[in-house]
């Protein structure tokens, strides 16, 4: 809508921003803190079963238990000779080997054991037979076929072989139950499954795991501009990327994103879209929060009975992030089926959380991560995972402005412990070519103003 210079123009909504709950704005610290402390009283959904490789990305709703020592024998480490240490303590030692023990073998104390002055053939991964407590490894032996003359005369009997060097007892074989012992939890409920926590389920013989079940996240863009993205858009729109990163996010952090309609600069349609998106587990807004005349979000909510957390941080980009809640959605009915069919929590919610993300895309994305990742974390069942920074060394100066936590998309490079990084170059938290190129954030101090190149910074990695 043209709302300037035309004859169509009309006054807006309000003419200013009086109706916005007083501002409350937080460092970047004190506002993730906070998102932190209410996320820790947040409930997980119903606990769903999936088969295994359905469980990668899932949050555990039940431990994972060892059900036998792990592991579950003596394991040779070494390919080698399983030997007593103490006829090794001298070297080169002879030594009589009994028989071999290979992977999948069961060394029988009695029939393949190491006695005095013996030896037992042994490969990765095989029992260490009884009597042994060492593995030579195959490097340092000789066979005995391999010690003839240069005439050809064999200086030791084919059974024998030569060590050459000496182990301590314990060495080249874990103990059973060094890992775990059978019974104890080696993954806990609430442990997001990644590649290695499908591979202890998988060793503990689980073919099927209990997950919980992914928070819905209602994704809610607003702006008169923004349109769909199959639509071509005119002169002066522009396409909801934001619902898609922010949806591809959610995903990430573990929810399933709702994506709703697109909500214009209008109170009616703007509540009816925000009332649908607190049937949700947890509502995003993009866009509409800032002190324009058409940045209706707050107001919106506060007719919601909303409480405000902050409507604000000091950082950039995203400063007029805002974080709130409103009373229980209108639409969940009191034996706690919700409009639409999906089943309350249990205890019911008595409080619906809300983000409003700044528009401007470089913005909605830093927001996410900084502020909305640990609540979806913690609605997926999750301890909220804190924020890791790295050090790199930057390598051209950076001038800025004082007073905000800055997150610059920049460039992480450098080889193996060389890391080095530099600040994408950028038009600004409109941005998103930039920061499809950056894989990382320069995280400047509020009291920075010039850092030179070949200083430690902080990154945070994308
Ligand atoms: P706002 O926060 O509503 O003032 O919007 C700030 C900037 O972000 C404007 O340039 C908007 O056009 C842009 N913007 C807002 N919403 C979206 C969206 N969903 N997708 C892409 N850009 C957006
Ligand atoms: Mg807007």
């Amino acid at each position: 809508m043209i709302s300037c210079m035309s004859t169509s123009f009309s006054p807006p909504p309000s003419s200013s921003n009086s109706a916005v709950p007083s501002a409350r704005v937080l460092s970047f610290e004190e506002a993730r803190h906070l998102v932190e402390q209410h996320a820790l009283g947040v409930c997980p959904g119903e606990v769903e079963t999936v088969e295994l490789l359905a469980g990668l990305g899932r949050v555990l709703a039940e431990g994972i238990l060892a059900d036998r020592d792990f592991p579950p024998f003596a394991r040779a480490t070494r390919d080698g000779y399983a030997v007593r240490a103490a006829d090794v303590a001298e070297v080169p030692a002879r030594l009589e080997v009994v028989g071999e023990v290979k992977a999948g073998d069961w060394p029988e104390p009695g029939v393949c054991s190491v006695g005095c002055g013996q030896a037992v053939g042994i490969m990765t991964g095989a029992p260490l037979p009884a009597g042994a407590d060492a593995v030579v490894m195959v490097e340092h032996t000789l066979l005995a076929d391999q010690l003839a003359d240069p005439a050809g005369k064999l200086l030791a009997k084919l059974v024998e072989v030569e060590v050459r060097r000496s182990v301590s007892s314990g060495e080249n074989f874990v103990p059973r139950g060094a890992e775990a012992r059978a019974g104890q939890l080696l993954l806990d409920r609430g442990h997001r499954l990644d590649h290695a926590g499908i591979a202890i389920a998988a060793s503990v013989g689980k073919g099927r795991v209990q997950v919980f079940r992914k928070p819905r996240v209602a994704v809610l863009s607003t702006g008169d501009e923004v349109v769909e993205v199959s639509a071509t858009p005119g002169p002066a729109q522009i396409r909801n990327s934001n619902s898609y990163s922010l949806a591809a996010q959610v995903q990430n952090a573990g929810g399933e994103a709702v994506r709703l309609a697109i909500a214009p600069d209008e109170r009616g349609r703007l509540r009816s879209l925000i009332e649908e998106g607190l049937d949700c587990e947890l509502l995003l807004l993009t866009g509409g929060v800032s002190m324009g005349k058409y940045d209706l979000v707050e107001q919106v909510v506060d007719e919601l009975k909303a409480e405000f957390y902050f409507t604000g941080a000091e950082i950039q980009p995203g400063r007029p992030v805002v974080f709130g809640s409103c009373g229980l959605a209108t639409s969940v009915r009191a034996d706690g089926e919700v409009a639409g069919g999906t089943r309350a929590r249990a205890p019911a919610p008595h409080k619906k959380y809300f983000f409003g993300l700044p528009g401007n895309p470089v913005s909605t994305m830093v927001t996410f991560e900084l502020f909305a990742r640990p609540m979806i974390e913690a609605l997926a069942g999750m301890t909220p995972q804190r924020l890791i920074f790295l050090r790199a060394r930057l390598k051209s100066e950076i001038r800025t402005k004082t007073g905000l936590k800055r997150f610059l998309p920049a460039v992480l490079s450098g080889e193996f412990e060389n890391a080095e990084v530099e600040v994408a170059r950028w038009q600004g938290s409109g941005d998103i070519a930039s920061l499809a190129r950056a894989n990382c954030y320069v995280v400047i101090l509020p009291e920075r103003e010039r850092i030179e190149a070949g200083e430690w910074v902080s990154v945070l990695m994308r």
